[in-house]
């Protein structure tokens, strides 16, 4: 068995992409963070001053810029051009932006194709992120989904801001969870939906640690031919 995608889609701050990184890495399979590539279209738009509701600008912004990943770094890199973006992409005012950016239909259809070849050319990959085992890769071997109570969710990427040496606002960051969770979840286009079949975890009372063996453990338990890293 050659291609084996692993999907894992969640609301923000259940740890995801960590749980996703760290589980590429135990299996030997290439990790792809689909919500570094909507920060990165948001970071854009607010460098540019493009209205973030615009999706065909937002779409003509990405192609200009040559949004793509650096696949030699781990986790993989996003860039623009040249320009390493993974730091901004974090930061607050982009944290603000980006569920608005990420309900453009033009946007969303140019970074799902992106999803799709980058799983070409990467066909054994963990892919996180809202839509990747509902819309993007509904084929997938596996598809998780991690939740989390939205307080819990609030705490952890206040943990991670400070970790990272960045400004964490805690009533914002609580604040601006709910309101993406709300816009994520009622958009029309690859909405956060649980999908069907997906294996849904609660990592409420998990750490981090102990959700990727349970991951780890489930995969190696439904794919058996995949041929994982050992
Ligand atoms: O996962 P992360 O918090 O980095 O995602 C940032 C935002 O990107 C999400 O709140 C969501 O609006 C958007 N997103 C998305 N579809 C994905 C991944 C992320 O709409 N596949």
């Amino acid at each position: 068995m050659t291609g084996v995608i692993i999907t894992i889609d969640g609301p923000a701050g259940t740890g995801k992409s960590s749980v996703a990184h760290l589980l590429a890495g135990r299996l030997g399979l290439d990790f792809l963070d689909t919500g570094a590539m909507y920060r990165a279209a948001a970071l854009i738009a607010i460098e540019q001053g493009i209205d973030p509701g615009d999706g065909k600008a937002l779409a003509a912004a990405v192609h200009a810029e040559r949004l793509h990943f650096d696949w030699v770094a781990d986790p993989p890199a996003i860039l623009l051009g040249d320009r390493d973006v993974s730091l901004p992409v974090r930061g607050q005012d982009v944290a603000g932006t980006v569920s608005t950016v990420a309900a453009q239909p033009e946007l969303r259809a140019v970074l799902v194709q992106q999803q799709r070849r980058i799983a070409e050319a990467h066909p054994r990959l963990v892919s996180e992120g809202r839509d990747q085992g509902s819309v993007v890769f509904p084929e997938a071997s596996v598809r998780f989904f991690l939740d989390a109570d939205a307080d819990v969710r609030a705490l952890r990427r206040v943990n991670q801001l400070v970790e990272a040496g960045l400004p964490a606002d805690r009533d914002r960051i609580a604040r601006d969870i709910r309101e993406r969770d709300r816009i994520d979840s009622t958009r029309s286009d690859g909405p956060l939906v649980h999908p069907t079949g997906a294996i849904v975890i609660d990592t409420g009372q998990l750490t981090r640690e102990q959700v990727v063996e349970e991951l780890e453990r489930l995969c190696r338990a439904h794919v058996p031919a995949a041929r994982f890293d050992q």
